[in-house]
């Protein structure tokens, strides 16, 4: 079995965390990446490592001809912010659904097994809480969110039409919302956001009433799940995900508490189709993979923080 792993979507948030812990395990890594909201900075730790390849390449398009088979395949390549696949749906609906089909039938070809990084949208404005992988989900299919949602349901839709009609094996994770070093500052997701606000002393830009939940898993943990579901004797879909929930009014307290800000919460309205509630239930994680999250949202948060005063330049120092 060749030791090669591809990681699409490499140079992201996820991608890049998921190539060091790779990398560390001694496998050698290629990340396909078209650096649309990744960052060469993500991996340029890496350059000089000779078990590491950044390759600059648009999913949508044809597979890169040299690139020798790998035994699996992670395929992370999509935009994860509603605040920029909004303005890009066309882009994200392809990236997606062309981009699943490419890997597909990529990994036909060299016999590998590819982990589909699917997402807690795929439930949409769930009716059912907390969300069990047995849901079919609330999706708006031509709601402001529907490029990513149905995007993401069709790649799942694929990734088994693939492996019934030609015995493809695939991994499907449905992950919720992750957070950590290596988001960007203008990414446009609420911890980032909440974070950067925070640190530098502006208002708190808080949609709706902020009593909508989310529930926040740290990267390693979430990496921790995309590695053992990959190994796992089972095709999922499992969720990935912290299963503790908060409102993200109690999100926007804890990191100006975390940070010492002073800056204030601002109300600006709710987004169409903001999902109310949010959390997952990980009995299949848990006993499928031996998965359970390890990291508090208040640890993750100060490791989150400290990347973002490192980042822009600020002392890493803690208020608490
Ligand atoms: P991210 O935006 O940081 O990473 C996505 C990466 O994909 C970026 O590096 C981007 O440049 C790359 N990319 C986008 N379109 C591409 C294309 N057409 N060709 C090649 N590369 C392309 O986001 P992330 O948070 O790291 O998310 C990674 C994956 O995990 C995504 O598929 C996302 O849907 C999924 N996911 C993430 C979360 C989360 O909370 N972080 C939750 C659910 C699902
Ligand atoms: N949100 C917010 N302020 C921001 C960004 C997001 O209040 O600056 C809210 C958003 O409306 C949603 C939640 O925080 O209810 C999580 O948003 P995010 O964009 O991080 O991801 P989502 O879970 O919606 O995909």
């Amino acid at each position: 079995m060749s030791d090669l792993v591809v990681v699409t979507g490499g140079a992201g948030f996820l991608g890049s965390n998921l190539c060091d812990r790779l990398l560390a395990m001694g496998r050698r890594v290629v990340a396909l990446d078209d650096l649309s909201t990744g960052d060469e900075a993500h991996v340029s730790h890496l350059a000089a490592n000779p078990n590491f390849e950044l390759h600059r390449h648009d999913v949508t398009q044809v597979w890169p001809q040299r690139l020798e088979g790998p035994s699996r395949i992670f395929n992370l390549a999509c935009p994860a912010s509603p605040a920029y696949y909004q303005q890009h749906p066309v882009r994200t609906t392809l990236t997606s659904a062309i981009g699943m089909w490419r890997v597909l039938e990529a990994a036909l070809h060299s016999g590998s097994r590819v982990l589909q990084g699917s997402t807690s949208e795929v439930y949409g404005d769930p009716e059912v809480h907390p969300q069990k992988e047995s849901y079919h989900g609330l999706v708006n299919p031509i709601g402001p969110r529907s490029c990513y949602d149905e995007g993401k349901r069709v790649a799942e839709a694929m990734c088994f039409a693939y492996h019934r009609e030609r015995g493809l094996p695939v991994r499907l994770v449905r992950i919720f919302n992750s957070y950590g070093p290596r988001l960007r500052a203008g990414d446009g997701r609420v911890v980032s956001n909440f974070i950067v606000q925070a640190l530098q002393g502006e208002p708190l830009t808080l949609y709706g009433k902020g009593e909508q939940t989310r529930s926040f898993c740290y990267v390693d943990d979430t990496v921790d799940g995309l590695l053992r579901m990959m190994e796992a004797d089972i095709e999922g879909p499992v969720n990935i995900g912290n299963p503790t929930e908060h409102t993200v009014q109690e999100l926007a307290e804890l990191v100006l508490r975390l940070t010492g800000s002073r800056s204030k919460i601002e109300y600006h309205p709710l987004p169409a189709d903001d999902p109310r509630r949010r959390r997952p239930d990980i009995t299949l994680a848990s006993t499928k993979l031996g998965w359970v999250p390890r990291v508090s949202l208040e640890d993750g948060l100060r490791e989150t923080i400290a990347h973002f005063r490192r980042q822009l330049g600020l002392a890493d120092r803690l208020a608490a």
